[in-house]
């Protein structure tokens, strides 16, 4: 099948400088947790991108020197020539596939505490470092040698960047990563020198670093600029009209603008919060102001919104980060007409966990992201079948649905049987819940593949026993039963049951079901800390209950800070008028009354309560495989020969792991037995440096 020709002009060759990228996919910079520790895990990944028909493949942010440094978070380094060889290689392996790879050169000025390299951080003014965890680490003010020294580190890093092979680099100011930003900043630029006050005064550094960029390697490399269009903090902060007045004074000074709000958790919003394209308001008109290319993103999955973009003069390029991570084939499936194969993103920025945890990236929608070097996980391809052994899933949830997929694609005889009418599993309940219908697509994208796989028949209603799998005749069945939320109270900081008398109690899986609380308050218990309390919190209050939620924790839905939304879940439930009861646990609860007890002093609360709604731990639906293990015995006379749980049904967890489960268990089928001491993937270990300290040579 062609491409359909609405589609044409995204395949529309762009000139960006003295490069010309062959479409308008764009591969944006973005952050993926492997950076200088995982080179060659982190070159294969791009490579796949490139593979995947992205016109152009950027890295994310660069360090450009130890002044700015951004540890604890692992991005590449272009520190020194000792760096080239890694940052060639990620050059090569995105050339190999006929991309063109792009450097994010950075240094993050304020941004950076230095916490790795110990050097005093520097930006426009002294103060405290702008940091994720409040390090108490102040910049110092930069005097002009170190605007002097700054120019030179950046300029010799963007020759680096050419001696490594990179056909675009950038001078970054955007996000409050990119140094420059504080300098364009009118709250953080507090300068009274020619660096500071005046907008053009602020531009200077940044005009200059892009000169100077362009001076070094202008000639064979495009140079682009990445700047924030908004901060989305009123006048305090950068806003549109002022962003638009600094683009419009740099205007053709850089070979491209690249788009975005500021900070990252405004530029990567997730779906809970906004909808593909919600960066449009911020781009639309800038395109105006300037001839060079303008690349921006907003979470695009669909091609009709991709095409609308470059038709209305809104972007030259389609700028991705997120649907390239869930698809990195998205270009070529638009451009060979197989649009129902694009894997969309669901906007859940679990790949954002990654970067936040110092890991490698990961993906709900694509368990390969992170895997194509470390175990050979490509997102298109998997091995075919080894044998002729047929293959029985036990649920259709997440888990399920993924094994059953790519078992499909490796040309095994798979049945999926699913003891309810619909398929999703979890997601069934979970993507009715607000705010999380985008994540159906996790089930959509899976059922729409199997449908058209000859070799998989889905069998909906079909609960199945240990006798049916017995009698069945399957050589290898993979249960993928999911789990159930706990009614006890037993969670994660609270490990004995809750003492109860007379309480209306419901789970998750109750009010997914359709029950509800009898009466009012409803007081929720979070111990989970990810979006269950919240969102469940969101529901009942939208259905008019009064709710109090209750966590361990100082803020609601904690571990969200690492899909950057804490903030907006608990903005949202503060706006819903939902009483939230920061660190307290509860103690027992009896009649129309709950104890809760501070976390800190033990100090006990009795506050009234009408129901309650445990979010507290997950427990494995096991029985079923508990059940066939005891009955081994039997399996000799049987075709049976290995029994697995898989995604919740082994131990509970996020969507991706389960996606990832199911990817795993495809990929292992007939793989040969690893040994015990051989590890489950491949590594990259440092090199050793020798040599004797000053300090060694004493006599
Ligand atoms: P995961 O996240 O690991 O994929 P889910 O909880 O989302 O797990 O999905 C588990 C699915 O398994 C549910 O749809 C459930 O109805 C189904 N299931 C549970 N037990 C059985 C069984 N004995 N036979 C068939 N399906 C089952
Ligand atoms: Fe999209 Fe979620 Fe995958 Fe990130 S992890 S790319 S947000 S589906």
């Amino acid at each position: 099948m062609g491409r359909d020709p609405r589609f044409d002009i995204l395949f529309d060759p762009v000139k960006i400088g003295p490069v010309t990228t062959k479409n308008r996919f764009y591969q944006v910079p973005h952050c993926n947790g492997m950076g200088y520790r995982d080179p060659t895990a982190h070159a294969t990944m791009r490579s796949i991108k490139a593979e995947g028909g992205w016109g152009v493949v950027c890295t994310e942010q660069v360090e450009i020197h130890p002044t700015g440094d951004i540890a604890p978070f692992i991005e590449l380094r272009n520190w020194s020539d000792e760096d080239v060889p890694a940052l060639a290689r990620i050059a090569d392996a995105i050339h190999s596939r006929d991309a063109l790879a792009g450097l994010q050169l950075a240094h993050n000025g304020m941004n950076a505490p230095n916490l790795y390299s110990r050097e005093i951080p520097f930006g426009p003014a002294d103060l405290p470092v702008f940091s994720i965890y409040n390090d108490p680490v102040q910049a110092r003010a930069m005097d002009k040698t170190d605007i002097r020294n700054l120019r030179h580190w950046h300029k010799s890093a963007a020759l680096r960047s050419k001696k490594a092979g990179y056909d675009l680099t950038y001078v970054y100011a955007g996000k409050l990563f990119g140094g420059a930003m504080f300098f364009l900043s009118r709250r953080y630029n507090q300068r009274t020198d020619e660096y500071g006050g005046s907008l053009e005064n602020r531009c200077r550094l940044l005009k200059e670093l892009i000169e100077d960029t362009k001076d070094a390697v202008g000639d064979t490399m495009a140079v682009a600029c990445r700047i924030s269009v908004d901060e989305l903090i009123g006048e305090e902060g950068l806003h549109a009209a002022e962003a638009q007045d600094i683009i419009g004074h740099l205007a053709e000074i850089p070979d491209l603008w690249d788009l975005t709000l500021s900070s990252w958790d405004n530029d990567s919003q997730t779906s809970r919060f906004a909808d593909e394209g919600y960066q449009e308001p911020f781009v639309t008109g800038i395109k105006k102001l300037t001839s060079k290319p303008v690349v921006g993103v907003g979470r695009f999955t669909s091609p009709d919104t991709m095409v609308r973009m470059v038709r209305q003069g809104i972007l030259d390029l389609i700028g991705a980060a997120r649907p390239s991570i869930a698809d990195p084939f998205l270009p070529k499936k638009i451009e060979e007409g197989r649009t129902d194969d694009i894997r969309e993103c669901i906007g859940c920025n679990i790949c954002v966990s990654g970067d936040h945890t110092t890991t490698p990236i990961r993906c709900t929608q694509n368990p390969s992201m992170g895997e194509e070097w470390r175990r050979g996980w490509h997102p298109e391809y998997i091995r075919p079948k080894q044998s002729d052994s047929k293959v029985l899933i036990v649920g259709a949830g997440p888990a399920g649905l993924e094994a059953a997929m790519m078992l499909g694609r490796r040309g095994y005889e798979v049945v999926l049987s699913e003891a309810t009418r619909n398929l999703g599993g979890r997601l069934v309940g979970e993507r009715a819940l607000p705010g999380l219908s985008a994540w159906g697509r996790v089930v959509d994208y899976r059922v729409g593949q199997i449908q058209s796989m000859p070799n998989v028949q889905i069998y909906r209603e079909s609960p199945l026993t240990s006798d049916d799998i017995l009698a069945f005749g399957f050589e290898h069945v993979a249960i993928a039963t999911g789990s159930r939320w706990r009614t006890d109270g037993v969670g994660r900081r609270l490990l004995r049951p809750i003492p109860l008398t007379g309480q209306d109690v419901l789970t998750p899986d109750d009010l997914m079901a359709g029950r509800r609380p009898k009466k009012d308050p409803v007081v929720i218990i979070d111990d989970d800390h990810y979006y269950m309390g919240g969102v469940l919190a969101e529901l009942l209050v939208r259905e008019g209950r009064k709710v109090v939620l209750v966590t361990p924790t100082a803020e609601v839905s904690s571990w969200m800070e690492m899909t950057m939304e804490q903030h907006r879940v608990q903005a949202r439930l503060l706006e819903l008028d939902v009483e939230i009861v920061p660190h307290r646990l509860p103690v027992q609860a009896t009649g129309d009354e709950i104890t809760l007890a501070c976390v800190y002093t033990g100090r006990t609360f009795t506050r009234p309560i009408g129901s309650l709604v445990l979010v507290t731990a997950r427990l494995p639906e096991k029985n079923l495989a508990e059940e066939l293990e005891a009955r081994r015995p039997e399996w000799g006379d049987t075709a049976l020969k290995s029994v697995t749980r898989i995604g919740d049904a082994l131990a509970p967890g996020t969507i991706a792991a389960a996606v990832w489960s199911g990817r795993r268990y495809a990929e292992e089928l007939d793989a040969p037995e690893r040994g015990l001491d051989e590890l489950p993937f491949l590594r990259e270990v440092a090199g050793l440096h020798s040599g004797a300290l000053p300090w060694q040579a004493r006599s």
